[in-house]
């Protein structure tokens, strides 16, 4: 999944490029579930090189909520600047704008798509993936999958943090009383 810097004819090229779902090592956040197709313009600017695009496919996760495994669409756009790795030894953070993260390195003349590609996935994955929008979860008590099947556990204070805040509110009265 190299992209050869020194094949590219001119100033500016469009790259197309469709990855099988066996390319891709599995990592423990999610696996691919079909074909990456990669598409973007690689501008040489100086000594640097400007990829914008995106990529499709889709990634397969568990939910959140209820941890059942589902499948999300996943369309990311990217617009990175590469730099030359050996340009940058000994200059250290210098050169690099530290809060500038838009800014990857290629060295031998060579950008690892796959490196790029596995980035944009953890990037676009969204914070809280839910199994469908109103994912009811898992009963905090049994464990239930309350979006298969209701339990008879007391759903009152069925968030963790919650249940915290009304154990302090219980103490507190508790307290008072004395
Ligand atoms: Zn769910
Ligand atoms: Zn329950």
């Amino acid at each position: 999944m190299l992209l050869d810097l020194k094949a590219l004819t001119g100033p500016r090229e469009h790259l197309e490029r469709t990855y099988p779902v066996s390319a891709f090592d599995a990592t423990g956040d999610f696996t691919i579930g079909a074909p990456v197709r990669l598409s973007c313009d690689v501008e040489k600017i100086r000594d640097c090189y400007r990829l914008v695009g995106g990529l499709v496919t889709r990634l397969c996760v568990s939910c959140s909520r209820c941890v059942e495994p589902c499948e999300m669409a996943l369309d990311v756009t990217f617009d990175l600047r590469y730099v030359e790795q050996a340009l940058n030894i000994g200059v250290g953070e210098a050169e690099i704008d530290d809060d500038d993260l838009s800014t990857a390195f290629y060295c031998d003349d060579q950008i690892d798509l796959g490196k790029l590609i596995r980035e944009q996935l953890y990037l676009g994955l969204p914070m809280k993936i839910l199994c469908q929008r109103h994912c009811r979860g898992l009963c905090v008590v049994c464990g239930a999958n309350l979006n298969v099947a209701g339990c008879k556990c007391s759903v009152e204070w069925r968030d963790p943090r919650l249940a915290a805040l009304k154990e302090l509110l219980a103490g507190k009265t508790v307290k008072e009383r004395e």
